[in-house]
């Protein structure tokens, strides 16, 4: 498999072995699945101040379905980002 790189949400720097993501799973906001890549702590942190996702409520029971799959690594699968 070929590790993909990642283009930040927040600065829009590109990078690779991505440790920091926003994933749709867990809030209501997104009724598809969502992937936000950031490249390190400073940019997810800034994530958390500059978008109202915490603002939605908790997913909960958790989807179920392909698209709904837990994600552990972002470096080897095909996402879906905005
Ligand atoms: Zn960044």
């Amino acid at each position: 498999m070929i590790k993909r790189s990642h283009t930040c949400y927040v600065c829009k720097k590109t990078f690779t072995n991505a440790s920091y993501w926003y994933d749709s799973l867990h809030d209501t906001k997104h009724d598809k699945r969502i992937i936000r890549p950031f490249c390190g702590p400073p940019c997810a942190n800034r994530y958390r101040e500059i978008s109202d996702v915490n603002d939605y409520p908790s997913r909960k029971p958790l989807p179920n379905g392909p698209e709904w799959q837990v994600i552990g690594d972002i470096d080897y699968i095909e996402y879906e980002t905005d």
